[in-house]
């Protein structure tokens, strides 16, 4: 299949799509602010990459991208357009309802807005499952790089930082002005840390504050981590990994 975008199909071909397979991707992603280097659709960019080559590999069809997602703490800098949790949760059920309505069982929704769009998108698939007897699975890269990141040197999951950068400037390298980035000192706080690889002991992610993104957006611009270390050809090889994952996700389901 050269095409695997749903809206860039006929009906026809999806009538006859569904006499052979019934899986279908759903990327989603965000607006948002990604600091002065990157731009504010990076976590949609990279989730629509991540499931169009996957779903080209396997012959599988991808649903139109989600571009908004939860965003509360990203609003202290402009073009973030955040979505109520409840209402993504509405959203992301209605689709699947729509598309198991035409008889595609099994879903795979692979998230680009990492930990902060999971509530939501636990809460849609749990309740799809339940209510129309599909199959559906959450596809994150926080969860599915833990096994290559150490090996590229990238340090901590941040926002902006030298991961997602990374395989933005593999994925779209004029979006990215890397000369712009700027490095963040590391905050710990007590036995917090919003990384789910994290060894250690920790309370559970919550978005920050407006007042704590307001001091990260007044020193970094607006991301945390170590973004000038981002590197393309680093990017590329996370986003190959992440691509083999995702096939292996589709393949098993
Ligand atoms: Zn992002």
């Amino acid at each position: 299949m050269a095409v695997p975008w749903l809206h860039e199909m006929s009906w026809p071909e999806v009538e006859a799509y569904l006499q052979e397979k019934d899986i279908v991707l759903l990327p989603v992603g965000s607006t948002e602010q990604h600091a002065r280097h990157a731009p504010l659709g990076t976590d949609t960019f990279i989730a629509a990459r991540l499931a169009e080559e996957a779903g080209q590999q396997a012959d599988v069809v991808c649903a139109p991208p989600l571009h908004f997602g939860w965003s509360p703490h990203h609003m202290v800098l402009p073009g973030t357009i955040s979505i109520e949790a409840p209402i993504l949760q509405g959203l992301v059920f209605q689709i699947v309802k729509s598309l198991a309505h035409h008889g595609f069982r099994r879903f795979v929704l692979v998230n680009g807005h990492r930990i902060a769009n999971l509530p939501w998108l636990q809460l849609a698939a749990e309740q799809a499952q339940r209510e129309l007897g599909v199959r559906v699975v959450i596809f994150d890269p926080a969860f599915m790089q833990k096994e290559i990141v150490p090996a590229l040197g990238f340090g901590k999951v941040g926002h902006a930082e030298e991961i997602e950068t990374s395989q933005l400037m593999h994925l779209r390298p004029e979006l990215v002005r890397i000369d712009l980035a700027v490095d963040s000192e590391p905050h710990p706080q007590a036995l917090y840390e919003p990384d789910p690889n994290f060894a250690g002991d920790t309370l559970c992610y919550v978005p920050s504050t407006l007042a704590q993104m307001e001091r990260v957006a007044r020193t970094t611009g607006g991301s945390t981590g170590q973004p000038s270390k981002a590197d393309a050809a680093l990017g590329q090889r996370l986003h190959a990994h992440l691509v083999k994952r995702l096939g292996q996700v589709i393949s098993q389901l």
